[in-house]
């Protein structure tokens, strides 16, 4: 399944992505509209690579591709806030974060095969930031002392940028933890950057090891987009779940890139077909210059709901949520006056699987802008000293 010809002298060249950093190295985009990009990607980092570029229809200014990594003025918008999940509160040790009891969060790289405009944690890439950690060694001995953390996620960034030696070194030292049974990779690389898996055999050979019938590795794969689904891609997957790699997909839902019903069914239903089950579908977070990206809730559940009918069992057994600071919340029901959600990961332990009833806004984004009628614990902050977080993000968004 080869996707590189043969060269003169019966070697295989193979395909790279060659990364691209600066706007005016992108031949499609008129040089009217760069000027005013690089004032945007002055805030907000850029970075694409050959590759996904060669999917972009440039005669198309609304094209989901485009949308993804090229800048958008309105990004400059005042609105939302950097953290919007406060992220910083649930980091125990620098690169580590720890919310739900069985899941730790590790940050081990702050790059990724290129920058979606909507990154929820893009505040990762701007120059000031501090918060990823390449030497793991302190995460891994927080693990260490915390029996009840069976799962680790390696996120950032994306994991996958990072050279198969020093994957290798992180998968060895976790797989010496007993109580850690698996390992998750968030990654958008085999949308970004297929060659990464299709061209590293060393790296299949390190997922064979490391991902075992007992204890397996999870790429947690973020493909937004049918059109992300290309054979180069199809091939990455297929190499991955035959090295043992058990995939699935997890993307927010974003304005003129994923919020179109027929869109969703095509995307899901695809990857049910190679073996890639959606396993969440995030409510996209009020995160700062996401203005242009943000779908309210209510229009965004119902449009899943209509994405849903047309698919299978197995690629609508998908989860909408919201990563919100007080838990992971499932949006499982709207109606004329009502929307309904349920904590399916909670910060405290006491709001588990607990109900939460709102009053219907078809104009919100996010829980805190919704007035709930009862269900929700509005204290949190008060018990704990906290400021009032959620005070920022209502005045930012409403
Ligand atoms: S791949 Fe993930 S971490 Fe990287 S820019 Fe996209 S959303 Fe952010």
């Amino acid at each position: 399944m080869s996707s590189s010809p043969p060269i003169k002298d019966g070697t295989v060249k193979r395909k790279r992505a060659k990364y691209i950093l600066n706007i005016d190295k992108l031949p499609g985009l008129p040089e009217a509209e760069k000027a005013k990009l690089k004032e945007v990607a002055k805030k907000f980092a850029f970075r694409t690579n050959d590759y996904y570029v060669s999917l972009i229809d440039w005669k198309d200014p609304n094209d989901p591709i485009r949308r993804l990594v090229i800048p958008d003025e309105r990004e400059l918008n005042d609105w939302g806030i950097l953290d919007a999940s406060n992220e910083e509160s649930i980091t125990v040790e620098k690169g580590v974060q720890h919310k739900y009891g069985t899941t730790v969060l590790l940050l081990v790289n702050e790059v990724c095969g290129a920058y979606c405009r909507y990154c929820f944690r893009k505040r990762l890439f701007m120059n000031d930031n501090d918060e990823v950690t390449y030497d793991i060694s302190s995460g891994l001995e927080y693990i260490r002392n915390h029996p009840e953390v069976t799962n680790v996620l390696l996120t950032g960034g994306d994991p996958m940028i990072l050279q198969t030696p020093k994957l290798e070194k992180i998968f060895a030292s976790l797989r010496e933890i007993d109580h850690l049974k698996i390992i998750r990779i968030g990654s958008k690389m085999p949308a970004f950057n297929p060659f990464r898996f299709t061209n590293d055999s060393g790296l299949m050979e390190l997922f064979k090891k490391y991902s075992t019938p007992e204890k397996r590795i999870y790429m947690m794969c973020h493909y937004d987009h049918p059109r992300e689904l290309t054979p180069e891609s199809r091939e990455a997957i297929a190499m991955l779940i035959e090295s043992g790699v058990i995939c699935v997909n997890q993307n927010p839902i974003i304005r003129g890139i994923s919020d179109d019903p027929e869109v969703m069914a095509e995307l899901w239903n695809e990857l049910s077909y190679m073996g890639v089950p959606q396993y969440y579908v995030f409510q996209g977070r009020p995160t700062e210059g996401n203005e242009p990206f943000e779908v309210p809730i209510v229009e965004a559940y119902q449009k899943i709901e209509k994405a849903k009918k047309k698919c299978s069992g197995l690629s609508k057994r998908l989860k909408y949520a919201m990563s919100h600071e007080s838990g992971k919340i499932e949006i499982i029901g709207v109606d004329e006056r009502h929307i309904y959600l349920k904590y399916h990961r909670a910060k405290n332990p006491r709001d588990e699987q607990r109900m939460i009833v709102c009053h219907r806004d078809d104009k919100a984004y996010w829980l805190d802008q919704l007035k709930p009628i009862h269900g929700y614990h509005n204290d949190y902050y008060e018990q704990n000293g906290d400021t009032d977080h959620f005070g920022d993000i209502r005045q930012r968004v409403n």
